[in-house]
């Protein structure tokens, strides 16, 4: 792809070129290259931002943004992927469009929650905003309600075992039978959202409260 008639993210600049160091759809913190990778047990929580649309998508990496555009630039493509939401943006509007920053460098141990609070705190998943879908939300629920239900957990789980022990292969539906595990996992699933997303409205991160105090450098500031 060779799109040189503009720059949407550098006005007045013809310097989008589709390789590395993806300087273009990268931007960095002073003093970070693009291939710089995150400390050793650490990951980056980052951000994908339509730059005309504003619409945005939340991910971490233990690679650097340089290596992980380059996984996003490669999924957009393949069959399974290319109707994710990001990728039909960047199939249809051109990666030139798109531009990749850093949140975030946190411990690999916490990753997942953190990326899930930033996609909570910036509603990502609000498919009117954000590139990372409902599900995300969903997940976010479910894990809220573990956090303050620890013996909700393990009923999940043992209902997932219990399931995983007679359905041969992820996906599968249950032979007939046990039609009650089916229930009993979407009753649970209906509780645990309608808890999650009572908690959401009182609790302003699963993990740490100072993501709302700190909130992430927008896009275009001091570009
Ligand atoms: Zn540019």
């Amino acid at each position: 792809m060779c799109d040189f008639g503009r720059c949407p993210i550098h006005p007045g600049f013809l310097c989008f070129r589709d390789s590395r160091p993806f300087e273009h759809n990268i931007r960095l913190l002073s003093g970070e290259k693009t291939y710089t990778p995150p400390k050793r047990d650490h990951v980056f929580v980052y951000r994908i931002t339509h730059v005309e649309k504003g619409m945005f998508y939340v991910g971490y990496t233990e690679m650097s943004l340089s290596d992980r555009w380059a996984g996003h630039r490669a999924a957009r493509k393949r069959e399974e992927r290319k109707n994710d939401p990001l990728y039909r943006a960047m199939n249809e509007d051109g990666l030139n469009m798109f531009v990749m920053e850093v949140l975030e460098e946190c411990g690999a141990a916490i990753k997942r929650r953190r990326e899930l609070d930033y996609m909570r705190q910036l509603d990502s998943w609000n498919p009117k905003k954000g590139y990372n879908g409902l599900h995300e939300e969903a997940d976010y629920a479910r894990k809220l309600c573990f956090l303050f239900n620890p013996a909700l957990e393990v009923k999940y789980t043992s209902l997932w075992q219990k399931r995983n022990s007679v359905v041969a292969g992820f996906g599968k539906p249950l032979p007939t039978g046990y039609e009650w595990l089916e229930k009993e996992q979407q009753e649970l699933e209906e509780t645990l959202q309608r808890e999650g997303r009572r908690l959401m409205e009182t609790i302003p991160s699963f993990l740490s409260p100072e993501i709302l105090t700190c909130p992430p450098p927008l896009v275009f500031r001091n570009w």
